[in-house]
Order: C-alpha cells, then sequence, then structure tokens
C-alpha cells in the first residue's frame, strides 16, 4: 500500500509506502527537505500540511508543539501519511549540492581503530559504489536499536572511492544504545546495514572565501573529509581547521593534521584543548575561545563550518556573529543525540 505525496512548491509528486515517513520517501526520490537529527528532536524538517492527514509519529513535543499541531505542522522525519497528501516544505535550491538518492548498503567491517579512550574508527566494506558529498553522513541500522544512528563519513570521497570502504568514527556515549553495542559487539567480519548518503554539510565550492572549520570531539569526522577532499583537489585558498577535545588523550589525528600543515602552506591547524595537561603547549580552551584568540575577534570575510555537540556549535555561532559573520557566511553540523531531546532550539540561528 503506498500515497501519493505532492511537495509545495516544487509540484513534485512521490510515492510513500504505508509507514514510511515523508523525509525517507523525498530522499530516496532525490528530493531534499532540510533537516537535522532525524528522529523528531530538532524540529528542522517542519513542514505544513495543505491536504491529507498524516500521523505525526515520534515528533517530541517541543520541536512539534501542540499549537503546531493544530495549525497543520508535522515533521518530516517522523511524519507518515494516512492519505493521499500536499505539503509545503521550505525547499531552496543550493547551486552546490549534488542531488544524490539515499540508498542502502550492506557493509562489512574490515577494521577497528581504538582512536580514543572514548571514540573507536570502523572501516567499513561496501557492497557497492556510495557517491557522497564530503560532509555528508550515514544512517547506521543496529541490531535490536529502533530508527537509524547517524554518523558522518570520517574519509574523502576519493578515498571511498579507491579502496570501497567508508570510515566512520564512533564515540562512545554513556547508556547509549546504539554507540555502546558498536563500541562492545561490532567486530572485524560483521555484517552492517546502512544508508546514505545525507545532509548538507559540504564544502560550498563555489564560494571563494578562506574556510574556517571549527570541529569539536567526534565532530572532527566530517571536518577531516571535506579538507582531505579540498587538499587532494589542489584548493588553494587558506584553510583553517581549530579542533577542541577535553585531553590529549583524546585528540586524536593530531599527527595527519600537523603533517598536512607542514605539506600544505595554505593549511593551518590549530589542536587545542579543554582541560589542564602538563606540557601541553598548544592553544588551551574551548574551541569558540581559542579560534577567537586566533583571529584576534575578527572572523569577516571567511566562510565557516562548525561540527560536535549542539552547546559547542551554539558557542562558536555566537563568537562568529560577534567577529563580523553572519548566516550566510556558516554552515553546521550539529551531532544531535536523544540526550539533546530536551534542549531548546538556538534563539540565535536556525540553519542546521
Ligand atoms: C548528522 C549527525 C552526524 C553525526 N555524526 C557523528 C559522528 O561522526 N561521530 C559520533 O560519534 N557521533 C555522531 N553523531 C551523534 C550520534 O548520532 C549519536 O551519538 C548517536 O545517535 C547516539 O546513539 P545511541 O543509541 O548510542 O544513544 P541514545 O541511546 O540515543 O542516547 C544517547 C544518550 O542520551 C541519553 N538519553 C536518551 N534519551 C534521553 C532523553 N529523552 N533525555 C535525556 N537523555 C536521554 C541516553 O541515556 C544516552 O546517555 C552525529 C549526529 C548527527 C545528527
Amino acid at each position: 500500500m503506498s500515497y501519493q505525496l505532492t511537495l509545495e512548491p516544487l509540484g513534485a509528486t512521490i510515492e510513500v509506502e504505508e509507514g514510511q515517513t515523508i523525509l525517507d520517501a523525498a530522499l530516496r526520490q532525490g528530493i531534499y527537505i532540510p533537516h537535522a537529527c532525524g528522529h523528531g528532536l530538532c524540529g528542522t524538517c517542519k513542514v505544513s500540511v495543505e491536504d491529507g492527514e498524516v500521523d505525526h509519529g515520534e515528533a517530541n513535543l517541543f520541536a512539534l508543539m501542540d499549537f503546531e499541531r493544530d495549525n497543520g505542522k508535522t515533521l518530516a522525519c517522523c511524519a507518515t501519511l494516512q492519505s493521499d497528501t500536499i505539503i509545503e516544505a521550505d525547499i531552496d535550491e543550493d547551486p552546490d549540492a549534488e542531488v544524490i538518492p539515499v540508498q542502502d548498503f550492506a557493509t562489512t567491517v574490515t577494521r577497528v581503530v581504538d582512536l580514543t579512550p572514548t571514540i573507536k574508527a570502523f572501516f567499513l566494506k561496501l557492497d557497492k559504489p556510495l557517491h557522497f558529498q564530503a560532509g555528508q553522513y550515514v544512517q547506521l541500522h543496529v541490531p535490536g536499536v529502533d530508527g537509524g544512528r547517524a554518523f558522518s563519513i570520517a574519509n574523502s570521497p576519493e578515498e571511498v572511492k579507491k579502496t570501497g570502504e567508508i570510515e566512520i568514527n564512533v564515540r562512545l556515549l554513556p547508556g547509549g544504545k546504539a554507540t555502546t553495542w558498536l563500541h562492545e559487539q561490532l567486530k572485524v567480519g560483521m555484517a552492517l546495514k546502512i544508508s546514505g548518503p545525507y545532509g548538507r554539510f559540504f564544502v560550498r565550492k563555489s564560494q571563494t572565501e578562506p574556510l574556517l572549520f571549527l570541529a569539536g570531539g567526534s565532530g572532527l569526522s566530517s571536518p577531516r573529509s571535506m579538507i582531505l577532499d579540498l587538499l587532494n583537489a589542489g584548493h588553494s585558498g587558506p584553510i583553517t581547521l581549530v579542533y577542541g577535545q577535553r585531553n590529549l588523550a583524546e585528540l586524536y589525528y593530531d599527527d595527519e593534521f600537523k603533517a598536512l600543515a607542514e605539506r600544505h602552506a595554505n593549511f593551518s591547524y590549530v589542536p587545542a584543548i579543554s582541560e589542564d595537561a602538563a606540557g601541553w603547549t598548544g592553544q588551551k580552551g574551548f574551541v569558540h575561545d581559542v579560534a577567537k584568540t586566533h583571529f584576534n575577534g575578527n572572523f569577516s570575510g571567511h566562510k565557516a563550518y562548525m561540527c560536535g555537540p549542539p552547546v559547542m556549535i551554539e558557542s562558536c555561532l555566537s563568537t562568529l556573529m560577534q567577529g563580523r559573520l553572519y548566516e550566510r557566511d556558516m554552515y553546521t553540523e550539529k551531532f544531535l543525540s536523544a540526550a539533546d531531546a530536551n534542549d531548546q532550539r538556538s534563539p540565535l540561528f536556525r540553519r542546521v
């Protein structure tokens, strides 16, 4: 059984299977609806139901409030159709976005590496080629865990094409169902289903301004893919990465970025740790403060890409705005999890 979904203002009509979410159907048919968490937590994928009936599914009460439900709003990541439906979605054209329909992939684990005490790298061999834009993510389907879990692809599209493997870097969340299973149960040789690619966190290559990447924790994964992609392609404009971790043991891929900075005169690497550490001669503090010091509080003329925990992104956004960047200059990927379910959205900024 399936229903017809018409998406305005595009005027496109697609098939949606019973039980399939609006977002899943759209992405698999090459239509991008802005979204972020994919679990009804953040409200980025809010759309208006113009005609027809939907089930709001697991939409969080803060992300989709009662009065919004009454006014015909729904979250595309959770909503399923009960009839043929027409929705109005905030779909803007992005000249740098490639149309890459989401697909399912069967993968096999070829390597597991302990990057830090809390972050493991998993290398997953794909059953068919995966084309993606550096910065995008995949959903992992973990046995016994409802729904997919988002993890950014940490290696470059060139490397994925060459090896047929994607790398994901997974931080263990205490009490987290999927991350605990991945850390404790997933071993070399095991199979794992994934889908992708998802997301609009990629470098707008048509823009020529100097690039600033701000990453915290396992939020290094997307920027790593993006920076490797840029440097591989011979990008000659200035690129700065400010990367923050709590302590030295968590500072992974540090040597790799130092080596890249030595090889590429246009790439600057600014690692920072927030806790005290004997012998550390680098920057000390949170990513936004370290970036502010590095740029003397003035970021004007840059395009900024931020990736990591929501609290880090919020701090970076206000620092960059105080330092003369505007919404049009900033792109973010928030590593939301169920723990963020009850948090309010940023009053500063709506794009993710
Ligand atoms: C686009 C995107 C890309 C991402 N990329 C990466 C990446 O590359 N690497 C990475 O490490 N992470 C990444 N993340 C984050 C990652 O998806 C989450 O860490 C993961 O989904 C957690 O899954 P889990 O099942 O382990 O945790 P869950 O079981 O979903 O819960 C996580 C934590 O929240 C607590 N919790 C659960 N429900 C609630 C609630 N209602 N209120 C308060 N606390 C609650 C749990 O006890 C647990 O401590 C990304 C996230 C997004 C959105």
